[in-house]
């Protein structure tokens, strides 16, 4: 069949397509719908516009697909809905979204899938959390820049720990006593706010330094700051301290969170301080109502 014919098959057939590609292991739905559009010889967005043409772009397709609109996916690929769900971060929570990068961030070198020479998009390629690969748990290695080692590799384990940890939270909806991401985003915050002349503390130095302490001394090294709060997302060669910190406060308990505000200044020392007592409270409360529901 000719890409002329298989389109108009498509016409004929707008709810079912003739020839379905399956889906690789951890592939992103946008990858799926851009290697059907390849053999269909159609732009991307027209193929996941034949099916939906309320989405504006292939990347709202991936983070927010309602239940209908994968249902609507599903009937036309001819494949589960549950399938479908998978391949998206629909499934991920608001405060873990933070860590959803806009492109490919990393890649396994070991499961670099390419299939009739269409190179095919992981899901795991964006996520902030990750230093492994969920396929084979090979280390990832970073996209567009040189690999650097990690100064971190003492902390391995609790990295391990707390990419578990922000993994569970993020797909599969499960907390501790806090939610992993809101330490990941304190974690983050400057310990001083800039510029604070004649302070002995640079000003790009951060909370999480005060737990990893070999972290001040990396950033000093460092020619490019850390991301912030808001996009935490931090280089593959950095990433281990945040994941290993994180690991380490949910391991401790809400008092660990005390500790750096000695190291704090200014409004940022009374925004942390906010922060924290908001989530003290809340572990207090829920602990309180888990053993009134006990009694
Ligand atoms: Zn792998």
């Amino acid at each position: 069949m000719t890409p002329k014919q298989r389109s108009h098959e498509m016409g004929i057939f707008a709810r079912q397509l003739p020839v379905r590609l399956a889906p690789y292991p951890d592939e992103l739905l946008s990858s799926w719908i851009i290697r059907h559009a390849a053999f269909y010889e159609i732009p991307p967005l027209a193929m996941l516009r034949h099916c939906l043409p309320e989405v504006l772009s292939l990347r709202a397709a991936d983070l927010d697909l309602n239940e209908g609109q994968v249902v609507r996916i599903a009937c036309m690929f001819s494949i589960e809905p549950t399938t479908v769900r998978r391949m998206t971060f629909s499934n991920i929570p608001q405060s873990s979204r933070r860590l959803i990068a806009g492109e490919p961030r990393q890649l396994c070198c070991g499961c670099r899938p390419n299939i009739d020479g269409s190179h095919i998009i992981l899901r795991s390629q964006f996520l902030g959390w990750r230093i492994t690969c969920p396929l084979c748990g090979g280390l990832l290695q970073s996209i567009g820049v040189r690999d650097r080692r990690s100064p971190f590799s003492r902390y391995h384990r609790a990295a391990l720990t707390g990419e578990r940890i922000l993994d569970n939270e993020a797909e599969h909806g499960i907390k501790n006593w806090v939610s992993p991401s809101e330490i990941a985003r304190l974690l983050l915050m400057r310990r001083v706010p800039k510029p604070l002349p004649d302070h002995y503390e640079p000003s790009s130095f951060r909370v999480l330094g005060v737990i990893i302490p070999d972290l001040d001394d990396v950033l000093k090294m460092e020619t490019s700051e850390l991301p912030t709060p808001v996009s935490p997302i931090l280089p593959l060669h950095l990433r281990a301290a945040l994941l290993a910190g994180v690991a380490i406060v949910q391991r401790a308990g809400p008092e660990m969170l005390y500790m750096p505000r000695g190291h704090m200044m200014g409004e940022n020392k009374a925004r942390f301080s906010n922060a924290i007592e908001e989530i003290v409270d809340c572990a207090r409360q829920s602990r309180t109502s888990s053993q009134l529901h006990l009694i």
